[in-house]
């Protein structure tokens, strides 16, 4: 198998992963969605809301390692690889390949390019908004401004990519490009000949026939170079039919590869990409089952029954955060204290919410800390909150 099929490969498995989680579903909901107007995250069947927003620290930690350590290790290899901009174009250039010759076959290919750019629209907003609902929306012919304007935007956008800009971007406006160089070492993994070899080449010109950047890899190394390996499958072609080894091919710089994995930098990348992951992994994996939030209702005092005891009025703010639907209740411990009042949820969906008004009863003489807790059907306890009760001789 050459370069160029596990690159294929590679980018298949980059497309799916741009294309397939907001339209694949599960539980009734997309795989992931990015519910911004009601700041909540739906992922496989999980809902994640704004207090789960510092789980965003382990994942930028762990973009920001693993693209430290891809650039140093692989160099460009992201960009020949997996870029969602390089797979894109790709398959316009396959478009462009199949449709060469007749007027007909260019109008065939203008109608595919604008379906590709609307169906990459479509995919990016469904991000955003449940796909199915949009695709709803948008058979209706009314699929709203926000979501209609931003289909519109990247629709344009992504058919000005493949029929204008193409690689002119990752030649010349990509940032990654200028970062990855400045993060190279001399055994980051780049496409080359090395100088003894160029003595068997038979300048066939093959290499950059086959360079989407155009680049003349006998040059040397140039910063355009997406390391996509095209230009080593075609020069190991040519030298093949002469029974020869192809002269290009990946190496990682002038050291080893061993040396390039042992470097101090790609180590403590690694540890810190680890690090990040376990802890995002294991918070994700790990959620509480159940938010409970508790606060003294303002403007009620407490009040004095008929019977001497004491009326300490609160709310409770319960969010399920668990996969199914379930009734929650709440109980108290703590010395002479009861709950009355409403004390039991109905039955919310997987990140529906709901606030319960109870009152915590405690004797007259009682002050101190209460324990509230929240209990699902089953009784196990999924969230507790302490409350301070005050003394009731400083009461009404
Ligand atoms: S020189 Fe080779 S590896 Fe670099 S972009 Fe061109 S074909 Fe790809
Ligand atoms: S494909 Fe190989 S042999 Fe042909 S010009 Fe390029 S490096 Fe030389």
């Amino acid at each position: 198998m050459g370069v160029t099929r596990w690159r294929r490969l590679s980018q298949a498995v980059s497309a799916a992963l741009f294309i397939l989680p907001p339209l694949v579903r599960t539980g009734g909901r997309s795989l992931v969605l990015l519910d911004l107007p009601r700041l909540r995250f739906f992922l496989a069947g999980r809902v994640l809301g704004i207090e789960d927003l510092y789980l965003l620290w382990f994942a930028a930690g762990g973009f920001l390692f693993a693209f430290l350590l891809a650039a140093t290790v692989l160099g460009r290899a992201w960009c020949g690889w997996a870029c969602p901009q390089t797979w894109f174009l790709n398959a316009g250039d396959l478009i462009r390949k199949k449709t060469r010759g007749t007027a007909t076959s260019a109008a065939v290919r203008h109608l595919l390019f604008i379906l590709m750019a609307a169906a990459c629209g479509f995919v990016f907003t469904a991000w955003f908004i449940d796909a199915r609902t949009l695709a709803a929306r948008i058979m209706r012919l009314a699929p709203g401004p926000w979501p209609g304007g931003t289909i519109t935007a990247v629709t344009v956008i992504a058919w000005l990519d493949l029929v204008l800009i193409k690689r002119v971007f990752c030649r010349d406006f990509c940032p990654y490009g200028r970062i990855q160089a400045a993060l190279s070492l001399p055994a980051t993994l780049l496409v080359g000949i090395p100088a003894a070899e160029m003595a068997r080449c038979i300048d066939c010109r093959s290499c950059i026939k086959s360079c989407p950047m155009g680049i003349d890899i006998r040059d040397g190394l140039q910063i355009a170079c997406i390391n996509c390996g095209e230009c080593i499958d075609a020069c190991r072609t040519v030298m093949g039919r002469r029974g020869g080894e192809g002269l290009v091919a990946y190496r990682f710089g002038n050291e080893s590869a061993r040396d390039a994995l042992l470097n101090p930098r790609v180590l403590i990348a690694a540890l810190f990409l680890t690090v990040c992951l376990t802890a995002l992994f294991w918070q994700a994996g790990h959620p509480p089952g159940a938010d409970l939030a508790v606060r003294r209702l303002a403007g009620i005092r407490p009040r004095v029954t008929a019977k001497g005891e004491v009326s300490h009025f609160f709310d409770a703010r319960i969010r399920n955060r668990g996969k199914r639907s379930g009734e929650f209740h709440l109980t108290v411990t703590g010395p002479g204290v009861r709950l009355a009042g409403n004390t039991k949820t109905g039955t919310l969906p997987p990140g529906g919410n709901t606030t319960l008004r109870f009152v915590l009863v405690t004797g007259r003489k009682t002050g101190g800390k209460a324990r509230i807790t929240l209990a699902d059907e089953d009784g196990r306890e999924l969230a507790a909150v302490r409350v301070t009760v005050p003394e009731t001789a400083s009461q009404p």
